[in-house]
């Protein structure tokens, strides 16, 4: 089986604003990202994108915008050498419709386990809200909660080094 690190996306990966991220230039990504997603891949890990985008249902961005943004990440990871195994996000909200994807509920990451026969157990999640955790949890990955936007070079060093 394999193991991986789950990441939330806005304040763990690109700088949270405090409001939706609705378009690629908005998308600005933090210092480290790149070595710590390289530090990861070394140790064997997947890495695997697990975000809320509630913004689609409220209609306030595209999932094309969302791609942008995924495209500008990958290729800020190849440039050092890095790569991230897949994206998986909620485009629903609850004040729209609901769903069973929206973390804090675990689907997102039962379906990455799935396809990637990842084990829960040797597996990670770094999040930097209650809801990230309380999904990891459900799905019997351990939770790392941080505060937004403060990097996570350090933490991916100490998971590496395991
Ligand atoms: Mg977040
Ligand atoms: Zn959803």
């Amino acid at each position: 089986m394999n193991k991986a690190v789950f990441l939330d996306r806005d304040g763990v990966i690109n700088k949270e604003l405090g409001r939706y991220c609705e378009n690629v230039d908005e998308f600005e990504i933090l210092e480290d990202v790149g070595l710590a997603i390289k530090v990861l891949k070394e140790a064997g890990f997947l890495v695997i994108i697990i975000s809320n985008q509630g913004g689609i249902a409220k209609g306030l961005y595209t999932e094309a915008d969302v791609n942008q943004m995924h495209d500008k990440l990958c290729q800020h990871t190849s440039k050092f050498g890095a790569s991230i195994d897949d994206f998986y996000f909620c485009p629903h909200h609850d004040s729209i419709s609901r769903c069973l994807c929206r973390k804090p509920n675990s689907l997102m990451i039962e379906k990455a386990m799935a396809t990637y026969n990842i084990d829960p157990s040797q597996s990670y999640m770094i999040g930097d809200g209650k809801r990230d955790i309380e999904a990891a949890q459900k799905a019997g990955v351990k939770g790392i909660l941080i505060e937004s936007n403060s990097g996570i070079l350090e933490i991916c060093k100490q998971i590496a080094s395991e």
